[in-house]
């Protein structure tokens, strides 16, 4: 039997259009550092959008073609994000923080038709340029820079340079939006290669609608029209975990830090726009802290801060609790994933110090979400929160390929590869200890690195610890920890492994300690503990070794 309901496909266009009438006097504000806030309506926003598109299609973008955006979090990238999937063509949102040879690899292996670049980030772009070849317009937003020099430098034989402005306003403010597949292409991201070269997944329309009506539930997000979100998490990141679209369905205001992201510029944001819900990386929010915690700040307003992308030490999340009354919303999840996988909010009745395991877990799995643990060999292990297995997942927001590459070892049985090791319980409830690439395997156990650097970061001096496995000729490998001590403390190897073994295993506890001005990072924030192993092998790391604990 058929079923009696229409099929209005899920798409872009219909957010963009509930969005921009529905809620169309609802605002993106956009900072502009110590000028005022560039403040523009959705209305507004829907008749911009319409231009863009307008302006795209005049430079010859069409079907699938793809639009790559290099750029800040900003109203005119919420265009962008908009127009470009809304015409039919497909969104590709470049990661600004990579290097010239891997955007450009990046932009080519999409085949970037156009490219819409800030100003501030031309400098940036012209570096990336002569790598992406594809690439035929370059859409420069906002005032361009002081020297002419670097303008000229962008257009080339077969390529030309525009003003973002100057397209919208020859552009009519109407667009004929064609009826869309809700299978076909919306957006793509690559991963930010963490391990590897990077991959590409692109989004269906179904899957961001999908992904965007999920964020706004109560077991995620809770979004709702009396909400203003602040995505302190790069539009380039996974769609910025989301929330830009989430906004536009719930009527939620949308304040961007644009590329004002130090502590004392967000908690400014936070405090005159009334944000309510903040979201960014683990490093951001400590960051805040540790403003707040110098400067004050006034984070009333705030409902919630979302953070994910890595594990969220569990001494940040308390030191929220006790010290501003907020509960952070901690949650796991991937480019491969939307990125939405899994949040961790306490189940209902747990309350007191209870809530902690599950707050500082990866969280429950989320709706539509499935996952499960396998062994090495593959084998699909019990979900009773004991069993230490890689996880793997699917569902309709959860990518099945990578674009032009196999990757077979990715895949299992129609299952995505997340490369995370952990535990999953029968209440859903996702505990990581490792990446499978991070794991720690000494004498034949497993020693997790999240668990020794949750507890190290917990330490009063310490501002930020990693720990990686290193060989030894006893027991296969060990681990190291790499720490970053708080400006102005002074602190031992020694100290640090006693106030360790109150907590874990002796057999556990580092013997080789190395303090460090700053652990690497990744583009988008997180440990990169593939660069402290390769400083080990180089013998680049200053090591202390204590004698090794008793067994
Ligand atoms: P990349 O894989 O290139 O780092 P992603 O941003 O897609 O790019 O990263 C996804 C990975 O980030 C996950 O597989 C996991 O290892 C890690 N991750 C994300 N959220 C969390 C979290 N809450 N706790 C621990 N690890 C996390």
């Amino acid at each position: 039997m058929d079923s009696t309901i229409m099929d209005s496909p899920l798409t872009v266009t219909a957010m963009m259009r509930y969005g921009t009438t529905i809620f169309g006097d609802r605002e993106v504000v956009t900072c502009a550092g110590d000028a005022p806030s560039r403040r523009r309506t959705y209305a507004a926003l829907g008749e911009r959008t319409a231009r863009l598109a307008g302006a795209l299609r005049s430079l010859g973008v069409d079907a699938d073609q793809r639009v790559g955006t290099f750029m800040w979090n900003n109203a005119e990238h919420l265009e962008a994000y908009v127009a470009i999937p809304s015409m039919g063509a497909v969104l590709h949102t470049l990661n600004i923080r990579l290097s010239a040879d891997q955007v450009g690899y990046i932009a080519t292996h999409a085949e970037d038709y156009a490219v819409i670049v800030d100003a501030s980030l031309l400098p940036l772009f012209a570096k990336v340029l002569p790598h992406a070849q594809t690439v035929k317009h370059v859409i420069v937003s906002g005032a361009g820079p002081a020297d002419e020099s670097v303008l000229d430098s962008l257009a080339g034989p077969g390529r030309s340079v525009h003003s973002y402005e100057d397209l919208l306003a020859a552009a009519p403010g109407t667009f004929d939006w064609p009826e869309l597949d809700e299978r076909s292409a919306a957006a793509m991201c690559y991963t930010s290669g963490t391990t590897g070269l990077p991959k590409g997944v692109v989004y269906s329309h179904r899957s961001t609608y999908l992904h965007s009506l999920g964020a706004c539930l109560g077991n995620a997000f809770g979004i709702t029209e009396r909400d203003r979100i602040m995505p302190v998490v790069p539009q380039f990141h996974a769609n910025a975990w989301g929330l830009a679209y989430a906004a536009l369905l719930a009527g939620a205001g949308l304040v961007m830090p644009d590329r004002f992201m130090v502590p004392a510029a967000i908690v400014k944001l936070m405090e005159t726009e009334k944000v309510t819900i903040g979201a960014g990386v683990p490093t951001i929010w400590q960051g805040v802290l540790a403003h707040l915690r110098t400067a004050g700040g006034d984070l009333s307003s705030l409902r919630t801060l979302v953070c994910g992308g890595s594990a969220l030490p569990e001494v940040v999340q308390r030191a929220y609790a006790d010290e501003f009354g907020i509960v952070m919303t901690h949650a796991w999840g991937m480019t491969e994933t939307s990125p939405l996988g899994s949040i961790a909010h306490e189940p209902a009745g747990v309350t007191g110090e209870a809530v902690w395991p599950y707050r500082v877990s990866q969280g429950r799995l989320f709706c539509t979400v499935e996952g499960r643990l396998t062994s090495d060999s593959g084998e699909v292990l019990p979900s009773d929160g004991k069993a230490v297995g890689e996880l793997e997942v699917r569902g309709p927001w959860v990518t099945g390929s990578y674009y032009l590459d196999d990757a077979p070892e990715k895949f299992h049985d129609g299952w995505l590869r997340t490369g995370d090791v952990g535990t999953l319980d029968e209440a859903g409830f996702i505990r990581l200890t490792d990446r499978a690439k991070d794991v720690i395997k000494s004498g034949g156990e497993w020693i997790s690195s999240m668990e020794l650097e949750n507890v190290l970061m917990a330490h009063p001096s310490v501002a930020e610890a990693a720990v990686i496995g290193v060989p030894d000729e006893q027991w296969g490998e060990r681990p190291l920890a790499a720490v970053v001590p708080v400006a102005g403390a002074v602190v031992t190897p020694e100290e640090l492994r006693s106030f360790l073994g109150e907590q874990v295993p002796r057999w556990q506890l580092p013997e080789r300690w190395s303090f460090i001005d700053e652990v690497p990072k990744t583009s988008v924030g997180k440990f990169k503990k593939t660069t402290l192993r390769e400083q080990y092998a180089a013998g680049e790391l200053q090591v202390t070794r204590l004698e090794p604990p008793p067994r």
